[in-house]
């Protein structure tokens, strides 16, 4: 994927396939998911979702956006691919300049440390500071993870430009600091959603639920915002989540929204 000048590479650690039964997760019922099955595993009863992050290459900086859940399994989450496929992509962990946390969820931060020591040796880890307020002091796991980053760690704080080619837009409600990565060159423009859309039905049905939000009501006039914002813009953007972590877009035909991979 090119966005002009910038480079946006796809750097896959696992998957979560979730039974759409699971009340844990998803609160709707299995005839509402019926008109969506395109979105769903070949046996029509789990949601897959893919863990990872984006590698975007802008200039002279390398910076990682989310990095996966980590070598493990917790079941539906099994981790563990996202070095290899670094490494696929002729990227060694030191050559990484920033890595940037859409949010601090578990399965968005799991390489950011490994056993209390720094996975990316020269990166500086940025993400929103109510985030970083928000999960490490009050969240032990999240603590345990992302305490040894302390030092180096950056934040913003609102919306605005972080790298070359790369802004910030503040989308809160799943967590306090969700946030949206806008890449931009040239005329071109896509947007690396993180989990303010766990997968494009949200976009497509203004009353679908979101997962695991931490202010519903919020992540769900902050999803449905974006969609209105982005159907009909040819806007590629991609969720933290999709299918192959592939991109599309919201299209619109006789009133009623499309999702075109
Ligand atoms: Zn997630």
């Amino acid at each position: 994927m090119r966005v002009g000048e910038i480079e946006v590479l796809a750097v896959h650690d696992g998957v979560a396939r979730m039974p759409i039964t699971d009340t844990d997760f998803f609160s709707m019922a299995p005839e509402a998911w019926e008109p969506h099955r395109q979105f769903l595993s070949a046996d029509g009863e789990h949601l897959e979702l893919v863990l990872g992050g984006f590698l975007v290459r802008s200039g002279d900086r390398l910076a990682l956006v989310d990095c996966g859940f980590g070598p493990m399994e917790r079941p539906p989450f099994r981790g563990g691919a996202l070095l290899t496929s670094l490494a696929a992509h002729g990227v060694q962990p030191a050559d990484i300049t920033d890595v940037l946390f859409t949010h601090l969820h578990f399965d968005h931060v799991g390489w950011a440390t490994q056993k209390g020591e720094v996975v990316f040796p020269n990166a500086t880890y940025r993400c929103h500071e109510g985030d970083w307020g928000h999960f490490v002091g009050p969240d032990a796991g999240a603590t345990r993870k992302l305490a040894p980053l302390t030092e180096r760690m950056a934040f913003w704080s609102g919306s605005g430009p972080l790298l070359p080619g790369l802004d910030v837009m503040v989308a809160p409600g799943h967590t306090p600091g969700s946030t949206i990565m806008v890449l931009s060159s040239g005329a071109e423009r896509a947007m690396l959603l993180g989990d303010v859309v766990h997968c494009p039905i949200q976009l497509l049905d203004d009353e679908w639920a979101g997962i695991s939000d931490v202010d519903p009501a919020l992540a769900k006039r902050t999803r449905n915002a974006l969609a209105r914002e982005l159907e009909g813009s040819g806007v590629p953007v991609a969720g933290a989540h999709f299918e192959g972590m592939h991109f599309g877009r919201l299209l619109v035909a006789e009133g009623k929204r499309r999702w075109v991979v």
